[in-house]
C-alpha cells in the first residue's frame, strides 16, 4: 500500500502537537495518571506519544489538519 504520508502518530488525526518533538494522543479518553500530584486536574492525561510513533487505531488526518510539509498543525 502506497500512502502519500507515512502513518505515524504526526499524521494522525488523533495527533496534538505539544511541542516539537512530543504530542499527546486523543484517539481515547484521557487515563489514569497517578494521584501523586494534590490537583485534580493532574490525575488524568492523554498519553504522550512522538510524532514518529504509531498504533494500529492510526487514521490520516484531514487536510485541514495538515501544513503543507505534511506535518499535522
Ligand atoms: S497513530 Fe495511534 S497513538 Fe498515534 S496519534 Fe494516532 S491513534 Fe494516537
Amino acid at each position: 500500500m502506497n500512502l502519500p504520508f507515512e502513518p505515524v502518530c504526526e499524521h494522525c488525526r488523533y495527533f496534538k502537537p505539544a511541542d516539537a518533538v512530543n504530542g499527546s494522543c486523543h484517539r481515547f479518553p484521557p487515563v489514569f495518571a497517578g494521584d501523586a500530584s494534590p490537583r485534580e486536574a493532574h490525575h488524568w492525561r492523554f498519553p504522550l506519544v512522538g510524532p514518529h510513533a504509531w498504533c494500529g487505531e492510526f487514521l490520516p488526518a484531514r487536510a485541514a489538519q495538515m501544513s503543507s510539509s505534511g506535518v499535522t498543525i
